[in-house]
């Protein structure tokens, strides 16, 4: 493994966000573009995610620090039915390259983003992801978000935040999803 050369921090963390409220995804984008005005390089892998988000170009704006892949497909998994064989694929190949993404000392903050939610529909298994966890090196700060983080991953972070819904206007007028603001 190539070490990172000078360490930027004392100690790096395992941060998790949850929870059901909006901002989990937003929150990570928000850290990694503040570490790229710090000339820190990030990774963000986005599991089940395969369609267009306004992030994937939205990184190359403002240069070649923040580095983006999906590892998901395009159609939505409806929680009720067994997990499809493309989509466990999908997230499976997603973990072999957030593992070698994490151990390659090319990046000192990864993101990988709903992770949990990949777990808790059971495209990864929460083993697997414990492992993962296992192999970060103590200099990478790795930030998982997702709603249903599990007590493990929970037990496991430095930093964990749980967005709570006060208000959503989803809830209230029907507002769905809008291009530059959830998508
Ligand atoms: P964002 O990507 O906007 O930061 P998030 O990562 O916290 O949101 P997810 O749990 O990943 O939220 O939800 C996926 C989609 O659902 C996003 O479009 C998000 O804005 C939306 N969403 C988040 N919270 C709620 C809510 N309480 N009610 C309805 N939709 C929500
Ligand atoms: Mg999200």
């Amino acid at each position: 493994m190539r070490e990172i050369e000078n360490q930027p921090w004392p100690r790096a963390c395992l941060q998790v966000y949850t929870g059901n409220g909006k901002g989990k995804t937003t929150a990570a984008l928000g850290l990694a573009l503040r570490a790229a005005g710090r000339g820190l390089k990030v990774f963000i892998g986005q599991f089940m995610k395969g369609t267009y988000y306004g992030e994937l170009t939205g990184v190359d704006l403002q240069g070649d620090l923040i580095h983006i892949e999906q590892f998901g497909s395009a159609h939505c998994i409806p929680l009720r039915d067994p997990p499809h064989q493309e989509d466990i694929n999908l997230a499976d190949a997603g973990m072999k390259r957030s593992l070698e993404v994490l151990t390659s000392g090319e990046y000192p903050i990864v993101i990988l983003d709903e992770i949990s939610v990949a777990v808790h529909f059971q495209l990864i298994s929460e083993s697997d992801m414990l492992d993962l966890l296992d192999a970060r090196p103590s200099h990478v700060e790795l930030i998982c978000t997702g709603r249903y983080a599990t007590p493990s991953l929970i037990d496991r972070a430095d930093l964990v935040t749980e967005m709570r819904v006060v208000k959503h206007p989803y809830d209230a007028i029907g507002l769905g999803a809008r291009d530059g603001i959830e998508r």
